[in-house]
């Protein structure tokens, strides 16, 4: 595995000058144009092979091409792709089935993007929170965390604290009350009678890969059901075998009232978001309230069936637990040698650079030129994600292309 990647070359250069002419420029991507992808591995088009450490945020944990999930989709295209939800379609149903028993609740909400799913949870726990719970019109309050990402949408802004994400994009909703991650005592300080939720991610993906600390999980669901608040758990990212339990609320052997999920449920082929829960709480949404053209459309519903099948056999927890603790040791071995520290769930982690070594942006651009992909974070963060798929000799390779260009 001794490949090689140079500077771009012409071909690379054309392209994605053609990307930014036409493209707005709402990311910065690393210098590498792909166009192939198999497993853990995808070819750029100078036919340059790179291990993918990131896969789409979490969104393949499967890798690329996963074949299983490739005949379904193929098999679904040929058949049926799209209804609205004006008619029934015949693999709705089977998915939320599957989806609720794997999560052990009773009902399903599809949609399509991760930020569509917290926004669906955010109407649930307010209607349930006018409706069940009784909180006068118009006042219900969610609590949030500090460093939170739930997505991109105004709404989501609102009651993000990091100045990129929000800045010249208000005026933003009321009724959110941040508090700092990892504290619960603080969820319970900031909790009044008009409180509907808490909405957290049980481990923060975007700020760098924060687990908080052992008991977080356990204390919220704790002070949720003593004060008649939902507690919504964003797996969007944390969830589906990526920290090697099914979700990372499994880690505290904790239920929330709702779990929001995404990215890989889509298979890494289609978006497939839903929030899940038990019928006293996703039962408060009447027909006509919420709803999407695309969301449990049999072509994402179909794949959503298969990836729910696959997660339900334990390989993905076994592999997640077992190449996360495996990965866990290669990349301790680095701390205090170019690396300050390590924070690690599964197949996650977030590795902060000694600045004196570079960015993490750089880092990145390093490691592209020696054939393995991944992507900085809040400056001085690498953040990897491999796909579940990757081979322990593969992990062992990366890591190894880690510390040359750590010592570099
Ligand atoms: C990616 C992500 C989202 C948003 O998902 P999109 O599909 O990009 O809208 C929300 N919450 C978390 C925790 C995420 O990681």
């Amino acid at each position: 595995m001794s490949i090689q990647a140079s500077a771009p070359d012409a071909a690379t250069t054309a392209v994605i000058e053609a990307e930014d002419a036409h493209v707005a420029h709402n990311y910065h991507p690393l210098p590498v144009v792909i166009s192939r992808g198999e497993g853990a591995w995808v070819t750029d088009i100078e036919g340059k092979r790179y291990l993918d450490l990131l896969s789409a945020y979490s969104a393949l944990n499967f890798g690329h091409g996963h074949p299983a999930l490739l005949a379904t989709a193929r098999e679904q295209l040929d058949r049926l792709t799209l209804t609205s939800r004006a008619y029934h379609n015949d693999m709705l149903g089977p998915f939320a089935a599957a989806l609720a028993e794997l999560a052990g609740k009773d009902l399903v909400l599809p949609m399509n993007t991760g930020a569509e799913a917290v926004e669906t949870a955010i109407k649930v726990a307010r209607a349930w929170g006018y409706r069940v719970k009784g909180i006068p019109a118009d006042a219900a309050q969610i609590v949030v965390a500090n460093g939170n990402f739930h997505g991109r949408t105004t709404t989501i802004v609102g009651f993000s604290d990091d100045p990129t994400a929000r800045s010249g994009f208000g005026p933003f909703a009321p009724g959110f009350v941040s508090v700092p991650y990892g504290d619960a005592a603080a969820i319970e300080a900031a909790l009044t009678p008009e409180t509907a939720a808490v909405l957290v991610e049980p481990i923060q993906g975007e700020a760098g890969v924060i687990i908080p600390p052992e008991g977080y999980l356990r204390a919220i669901r704790e002070i949720c059901t003593r004060h008649g608040v939902l507690f919504i758990a964003d797996e969007i990212q944390s969830g589906l075998c990526r920290v090697g339990t099914t979700f990372a609320c499994d880690r505290e052997d904790v239920v929330p009232d709702m779990y929001v999920l995404g990215k890989a449920l889509g298979g890494g082929i289609v978006p497939l978001s839903a929030v899940v829960a038990d019928r006293d709480v996703l039962g408060v949404i009447r027909p006509g309230e919420h709803g999407s053209t695309f969301g449990g459309n049999p072509l994402a519903a179909a794949i959503g069936l298969r990836v729910v099948e696959m997660l339900s056999s334990g390989e993905f927890q076994q592999r997640g637990t077992a190449l996360g603790e495996h990965l866990a040791a290669k990349l301790g071995d680095l701390v205090g040698h170019g690396v300050t520290s390590v924070r690690i769930a599964g197949l996650w982690a977030g590795i902060d650079i000694d600045p004196a070594v570079g960015t993490g942006r750089e880092i990145a651009e390093r490691l592209l030129a020696r054939g393995v992909l991944a992507k900085d974070t809040h400056g001085q963060t690498l953040r990897i994600a491999p796909p579940l798929v990757v081979r322990a000799t593969e992990l062992d390779w990366a890591v190894e292309q880690l510390r040359v260009v750590l010592a570099a």
